[in-house]
């Protein structure tokens, strides 16, 4: 019964943030965390890692290719180094 309570603000956080391919400048790019539970066509964010970032819409390619930010996934599992 308890392990829904173990964790509530894990999941709660998860809950709460969507992740988007983020194309970089230089090439590539990396998958940040943002607040919401989806994106809804804003045209910027700021993730949960504080970068500020341009939203479009990103393509399959984008999504397989991106790697997750360790920022935003340090900041969505509570887990802070
Ligand atoms: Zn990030």
């Amino acid at each position: 019964m308890n392990e829904i309570q173990s964790e509530p603000r894990e999941v709660g956080t998860w809950e709460r943030h969507f992740w988007f391919p983020i194309p970089s400048t230089a090439g590539g790019g990396v998958r940040h965390a943002f607040a919401g539970r989806r994106w809804e066509g804003e045209v910027a964010g700021t993730s949960a890692c504080g970068s500020e970032a341009a939203l479009a819409q990103p393509t399959e390619v984008d999504w397989i290719c991106f790697p997750t930010c360790a920022d935003c996934y340090s900041f969505l599992t509570g887990r802070t180094t």
